[in-house]
């Protein structure tokens, strides 16, 4: 199964043009898809610069479609949650990402079923987080991909989240609500150092 088109119809496309002439670019096809990808592994993400949109599962396909005779690239993300405030930033990222290495035309194509998992976020990147001050969601929380989901990081953490700095299990709420919504804040007993813990959704 795909889960992209089998949920063709939950999409909505960002409509974005590269502002630069046409016949500059290198256009979409099979031969220039490997440069699309590198170009947009490259990306980060706006607000955890240490990781990139492809890493944390943003990301989810670059394709080639074709329409009445015309190429474009086909740029598949799923929001990490629907009214991420990043997403437009992320979408913007792209755009430019895309212009510099003269790719395109393209299209962004936003995937909002299945939805976004912490599941899907890289164990490498979780590596990145946890480096970066920030304790990786834990725990398997998939679900089949067709099932309807709620997204609970609304619910209240629970305390001993492992500190991304010492690794200690003492630790406690500070609040549900971390820099972000997707975040909690936690304080570690251990070495007193405050972090944010990625809520596991
Ligand atoms: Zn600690």
């Amino acid at each position: 199964m795909n889960p992209f088109t089998d949920f063709a119809d939950k999409t909505m496309t960002l409509p974005l043009t590269p502002p630069v002439a046409p016949d500059v670019l290198t256009p979409a096809s099979e031969a220039s898809l490997p440069l699309a990808w590198r170009t947009l592994e490259s990306v980060p993400d706006p607000e955890i610069p240490v990781v990139s949109i492809r890493e944390l599962g943003i990301l989810r396909d670059v394709r080639v479609l074709t329409r009445d005779g015309a190429a474009a690239f086909e740029i598949v993300i799923t929001p990490t949650y629907s009214g991420c405030p990043a997403m437009q930033q992320i979408a913007q990222d792209i755009g430019a990402a895309m212009t510099r290495a003269g790719l395109g035309p393209w299209h962004i194509t936003t995937v909002l079923a299945p939805a976004w998992t912490t599941d899907w976020i890289s164990p490498e990147a979780r590596e990145k987080l946890r480096r970066y001050g920030i304790a990786p969601p834990t725990g398997a929380h998939a679900v089949a991909a067709d099932a309807p989901r709620k997204i609970t990081f609304y619910g209240c953490p629970k305390d001993g989240v492992p500190c991304p700095h010492c690794g200690s299990t003492e630790t406690e709420v500070v609040s549900a609500f971390g820099s972000t919504a997707c975040k909690a804040h936690y304080r570690c007993r251990t070495c007193r150092e405050p972090f944010d813990y990625f809520k596991p959704y």
